[in-house]
Formats: C-alpha cells, structure tokens, sequence
C-alpha cells in the first residue's frame, strides 16, 4: 500500500489526483490538501471580471467529487515538510493546518510515500505598497476579486453614462510580475464592454506591463509563420492595441498604489505617476509559505525552497548571464533531487530564469516579466508527476521516470479579446517550445511550423469551448481523461 499526497487542489494538482486515482488500485491512497472548498477554472475569471459571468460558473465544490473518486480531502494548508519524518515519524510527512469551518486552525500531521507539491502561487500583493483589494486596486486572480472587479467596474460604466470622464488602467503592479496574458485579456474584454454598452468615448483605456515591447508575454515573443508571411507577436499585439484605441506604458515598474494614483518607474530610472479611476493590477507570485524540516527539527527551508518561496526541482539553477541560458537548464522530471518522492508541478516550482531578457532600470530597479507556467504546461506536469509515482508504485525503483520539459513541450493559449457568441473575439495562439532552444532552433528559439496565432470570433468559441471542456474534466465526468491536459 503506498500513500500520495498532495498539495493544492489547482490545474496542477487537481490533475494529478485524478491520474492517480484512475491508474492507481484502492489499495493505495491518494490525499488532496487544499484550502479552498472549491475548484476554480481560472482562465474564466477574465469573464467574471466584466460581469459576463457568475462565480458560480467558474468554481465547483470538491468535496463531492473527491468522495465519489475515493480521494482523501483535507481542507487545510500545507504549512511544513518533513522529508526524513521525525522521531514519530519513520516516512516523510507534511503539517496541515485546517481552514474548513468545522476545524479552523487545527493541524494534523499525514505520512506520504510520495509528495506533489502544486500549491501555485501566493498572490504577493504585499510587494507593492497599495496594491489589491486591500489597497486601492482590483484583481482577477480569484472568483472572488473578479466579482469586486466586476462590481467596481460596473461603477466606472455608471459613471461613463453619467457623462463624467474615467481613466482605466489594467496590467501588472510589480516589475517581476508574471500573467501578462491574463493582464492583456482583462484589458480587452473591458474595452470591449464599453463599447458594448455603448459608453467607449469617454473612457480611456491603458494597459500598464513590465514587458520590454508589445506581445512578449513574458516568453520573450513569439514569431509566427501567418499565411506565407513571417510575423511575430509584437506587430500583431500592437496593431490589435492601435485597433481598438488601447494605449500601451511598457517597460515599468509599479512601486506604489495611493488611492487614484500609480506610482512607476522605467527602464530610463525616471519615476513617473499615473491617475486613475479604475485599476486591474495582477500581483508578483510568490511560492507558498511553507517551511521544511530535517529529522532532527532544524529548519531546512533554503535547501528545498528557492529564495521566491518555490521549490527548487532537476532544474539547472547556477546563476548566469542571460547569453548562456539553455534549454537544457530547465526541469524535466520535476522531482527534488535530495528526495526524488518530492515534486514540485505547476508554478510551484522555482524556474531556473526567466524566459524573456530580464533588465534593470538606469537606477538597478529590476524590470524582469516572470516566466509565465499557463494551464496546459501545468496540467502537462502535474500528469507526469502523476505518471512517474504510478510506475514506481506498480514496479517499484525500475519504474520509468516521466518527463515534460518546457524547453521541450509545447503551449497552446487562447486570449480572450472581448466575450460574445457574434461580436467576441480571441487571439488564438500555440507555441513550441514554450523555453526557447537556440540550438535547435537557431534564430528565433521555436519551430515556425508549430509556433503560430490567429486573432477572431472562432478563438472566443475556442476558449469558451476550453471553459466548458475543462470544468468537464475537472468534475471527472464520463471519460474525462480522454480530454488533454
Ligand atoms: C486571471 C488569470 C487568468 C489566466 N488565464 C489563463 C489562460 O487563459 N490560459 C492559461 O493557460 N492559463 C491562464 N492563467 C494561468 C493559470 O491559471 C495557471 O497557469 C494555473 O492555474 C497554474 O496551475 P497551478 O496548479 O500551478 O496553480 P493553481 O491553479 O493556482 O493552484 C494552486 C492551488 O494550491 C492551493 N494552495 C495554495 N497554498 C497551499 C498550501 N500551502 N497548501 C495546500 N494547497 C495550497 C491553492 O488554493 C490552489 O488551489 C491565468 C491566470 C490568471 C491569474
């Protein structure tokens, strides 16, 4: 009988449980700690934002499905790892620490043969002096601040159609933010709002990033073979910016939020402000707090953390310029090399750089978009995490160890652009790799073949096909598996 736990009911993690369940016999148990009671299709929480969806239709209850999977559930935090166990403890173990009403602030203690970490990120509002809902600006990262966004930005509309001016601005509030992309598609959704309820004129809209040009997206770009013509995510991103009147403030870092003010400073050190009515900033992530212990009790954190809060997995992580970066740097079997029962899948492993060429301002500020790890890569891993524990726990230290790196895995992304089943529209886009490999690839660092986008009404079906495709199989439903991670 083999024990797995693991943390963090997300893309990653919530994946990973389900293959396991389905490869693994009753004999063995699989654990689920998260804190939330419920799941929550992320990429959709662009739609609640403008009020073009409820929370209800991006999260569901775990619990039923757990019990009908024969998935132990815990409502709880990871707080601490124990990989040698303790004097109590032979295996390895985590402390839990409950957030279910019923047991608030109790902690357990469970025993693992196997460990997957896919606690995601902490949302790092705190990096930013005034930054999220508890300071003076609206986020999208949960359900629930999607539906203070919607609300707040049902205010601004109010106020449009009373005549008075509103200055919007939606990007990222840190220069090492990640989720460019979610930051763009809120941007566009909200124009495409206002000219829905027919209130464009007055607003002005901008989009605030820490990318060095339009399209980076923190993969440093993409170039794109489009109908026999080469182009690339830049002039696609700007024309689609010039289009719909969106202005665009780059390269920036946000160090403060007062209220009705953003305070930033780019990559010429020259600190600037902006006013604002209405702000949607993502924050910087960081990995969850969760500390690691020896078996004697002393704190071995920084041995299996990264300073960022991630956990440090097979990745190459030697500091070096971003010249000799290679493809080869990045994780492949996601496991902690001292304890290969370890993993850490999704955004919670520490990435060995950034993808894009990370910058400092004329004053050293650090102007660095985060290498972005989107729903499809995270599913990918949690499954082959998954997929490696099946194997070892079927054929024991013989079992094949999986791997899926990001240097050699590709992306497909949908962003939406404005939602509606006749007027949507998205910009449809796949990526291969997602790391770039200038060996393999010289010039760019992917293949033009499989690297390509397409912007219109058929990638707002797409991504409203993937919403409900995707809580489908979150839900485990009739052959769930067959749909792609
Ligand atoms: C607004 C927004 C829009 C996005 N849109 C897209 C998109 O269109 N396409 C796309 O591909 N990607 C998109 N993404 C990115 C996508 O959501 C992430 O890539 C994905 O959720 C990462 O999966 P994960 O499992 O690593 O983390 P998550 O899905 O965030 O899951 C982490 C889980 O761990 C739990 N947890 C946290 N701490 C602990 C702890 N201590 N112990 C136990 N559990 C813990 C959390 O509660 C959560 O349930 C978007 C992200 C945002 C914020």
């Amino acid at each position: 009988m083999a024990r797995v736990v693991v943390l963090g009911a997300g893309i990653s993690g919530h994946t990973a449980v389900l293959h396991l369940r389905r490869s693994l016999g009753k004999n063995h148990e699989i654990v689920m700690v998260t804190p939330n009671s419920k799941w929550n299709w992320i990429p959709s929480n662009i739609w609640v934002g403008v009020g073009k969806m409820s929370a209800e239709q991006v999260t569901f209850p775990l619990a039923p499905i757990y019990k009908r999977k024969g998935i132990e559930f815990h409502q709880a935090l990871g707080t601490s790892i124990h990989p040698e166990g303790d004097k109590d403890h032979v295996k390895g173990f985590v402390t839990i620490k409950y957030t279910s009403p019923e047991k608030a602030g109790q902690e357990a203690q469970l025993e693992y043969d196997y460990l997957i970490n896919a606690t995601g990120p902490k949302l790092n509002f705190a990096a930013t002096e005034g930054l999220g809902p508890d300071g003076h600006t609206v986020s999208v990262c949960t359900a629930g601040h999607a539906i203070e966004a919607a609300e707040k930005f049902q205010e601004v509309i109010a106020k449009l159609k009373a005549g008075q001016k509103q200055r919007l601005v939606i990007g990222v509030g840190h220069g090492t933010c990640t989720c460019e992309g979610a930051a763009f598609e809120y941007t566009f959704n909200v124009e495409h709002e206002l000219v829905q309820v027919g209130v464009r004129d007055l607003a002005e809209v901008i989009y605030l990033t820490n990318e060095y040009e339009l399209g980076d997206f923190g993969v440093g770009g993409m170039s794109f073979a489009q109908r026999g013509f080469q182009t690339n995510s830049k002039l696609w991103t700007e024309s689609l910016f010039l289009e719909r009147g969106v202005k665009a403030i780059l390269q920036s870092h946000v160090s403060k939020v007062e209220a009705g003010v953003i305070h930033y400073e780019q990559l010429d050190g020259v600190k600037r402000t902006l006013d604002f009515d209405f702000a949607m900033l993502l924050p910087p992530f960081r990995g969850a707090d969760i500390k690691a212990f020896n078996k004697a009790g002393e704190e071995i954190t920084s041995e299996l953390f990264a300073p960022s809060g991630f956990m440090k997995v097979d990745a190459n992580y030697t500091p070096k310029p971003y010249e000799e970066w290679k493809a080869e740097d990045w994780p492949t079997t996601y496991q902690v090399p001292a304890f290969p029962n370890i993993f850490a899948v999704g955004i919670a492993f520490a990435p060995p750089h950034q993808i894009s060429k990370p910058l400092t301002s004329a004053t050293g500020t650090l102007i660095a978009p985060s290498p972005p790890r989107t729903g499809m890569p995270s599913g990918v891993m949690g499954k082959t995490a998954a997929l490696t524990i099946i194997d070892q726990i079927k054929r024991g230290v013989n079992g094949k160890v999986h791997g899926a790196s990001m240097a050699n895995m590709g992306a497909a992304c949908v962003a939406s652009a404005g939602a509606g089943f006749t007027n949507g529209s998205a910009a449809a886009m796949t990526m291969y790799p997602v790391v770039p490999d200038y060996e393999k690839y010289p010039g760019v660092g992917r293949s033009s073949k499989d690297t390509f986008g397409e912007i219109g009404l058929a990638g707002h079906w797409i991504k409203y096909m993937l919403h409900i495709m995707f809580i489908y199989k979150a839900k485990a439903r009739p052959f769930w598996f067959l749909i792609p991670e």
